[in-house]
């Protein structure tokens, strides 16, 4: 099967802005056939990490939110808690990350809603019965929502190569917990040297899984539950996470989980990648550095796999800018991802994707 990727560039004229094109790039890749009258949608981004300024526009936003609107849907903008100690732990800083990087009501014109939760607990168990999980854990905002819309910053990504329309769905909806099984199926662990026995990380563990024993922290893991809840909260840094071994393990985790989000949204979601600031690294991070390729477009469709297939071939048809990270892969045609991150098989995830029939890698680009 082939599916059709819809690809705005950035060029622009009097007659014809960005904006426009944004429109008519959004319109033709099926918004009004995903979103009906009275639909909540959830429009899936990411805010941002203080610090970081490569994630999507807010102005961009707006566009799409009044296109929801026109469609007959009520938007709201969300994200799932992080699992990582930064300025997106829960609900409260992330809203204030949001609202500071610009995705303030009066910008965006509409609601912000934390998918799961104050405290990244607010979750639903979704059955997949798939290799890697039998359930994944879901912000229940996300399963709530009548449809999805995805809205990517393109970019590359430390653990996945590169971070698309998959990564904001599976990752970035996945509650705490969720996002704990994907990197890692241990748990967390203690850095002796680094605790201090204060105890703040038993007080607030769910599971009653965590003892003072001789002024150190020990975290039962039979009885732990994954929530990720102590990470957070030991201000020492003493509670880590211990990653997956494998990286084409987490590669399947994650998009076993873009499966679960997706389970009860069928026909009901659009994926909409920005190919600008094209930084080696997350959004995560509180920084960006510079780009690997030029800004290149917009890509939308109503395939993740296709979407994603064709913004890692869009990228790879550039050259490397010059003042980038990249030291190697960097003519024309050559793989940037693989550049940046030469141990990271990103390949995998689309691969493992069009296995488990979330698309196709095979599509037309159509330019709009
Ligand atoms: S919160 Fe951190 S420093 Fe305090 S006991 Fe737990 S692990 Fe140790
Ligand atoms: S991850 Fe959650 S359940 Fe496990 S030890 Fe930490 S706070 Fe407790």
């Amino acid at each position: 099967m082939t599916s059709t990727v819809y690809f705005m560039d950035f060029k622009a004229t009097f007659k014809d802005s960005g904006i426009k094109k944004l429109h008519r790039l959004v319109d033709t890749a099926g918004l009004s056939q995903c979103v009906k009258n009275r639909d909540l949608v959830a429009l899936k981004l990411h805010f941002g990490e203080l610090g970081n300024t490569a994630f999507i526009r807010p102005v961009y936003i707006r566009q799409i939110v009044n296109m929801i609107k026109n469609a007959g849907g009520a938007p709201f903008l969300t994200d799932a808690n992080t699992l990582y100690a930064g300025s997106r732990g829960d609900a409260v800083q992330h809203l204030n990350t949001a609202i500071a990087n610009g995705f303030a009501y009066p910008v965006v014109e509409a609601p912000l809603v934390i998918a799961d939760g104050l405290r990244g607990r607010t979750e639903t168990a979704v059955e997949i019965n798939q290799q890697r999980f039998r359930e994944v854990y879901i912000g229940t905002e996300v399963i709530n929502a009548d449809a999805l819309i995805s809205v990517a910053h393109f970019k590359g990504h430390e653990l996945s190569g590169f971070g698309g329309a998959i990564k904001n769905v599976g990752m970035g909806c996945a509650s705490r917990r969720g996002k704990m099984a994907q990197h890692s199926g241990l748990g967390p662990k203690v850095k002796e040297k680094k605790c201090i026995g204060c105890g703040d990380c038993s007080e607030h563990c769910p599971a009653g899984a965590i003892e003072i024993v001789d002024e150190i922290a020990q975290i039962d893991h039979e009885k732990c539950i994954g929530c990720g809840e102590c990470i957070l909260v030991c201000e020492q840094g003493a509670i880590q996470i211990q990653w997956a071994k494998s990286g084409e393990e987490f590669l399947e985790r994650m998009v076993e989980y873009t499966l679960g989000v997706l389970k009860n949204k069928t026909g009901k979601t659009l994926y909409v990648n920005f190919i600008n600031h094209v930084s080696p690294a997350c959004d995560c991070v509180p920084y960006n550095d510079a780009p690997i390729v030029r800004d290149i477009g917009i890509v939308a469709s109503t395939d993740p796999v296709a979407i994603d297939q064709a913004s890692v071939d869009l990228v790879n048809q550039e050259p490397a800018l010059p003042d980038s990270c990249l030291s190697t892969h960097t003519d024309a045609g050559a793989d940037k991802f693989r550049g940046v991150y030469p141990n990271v098989d990103h390949l995998h995830q689309l691969a493992y994707a069009e296995k488990l029939g979330l698309g196709s890698r095979q599509y037309e680009l159509v330019k709009i």
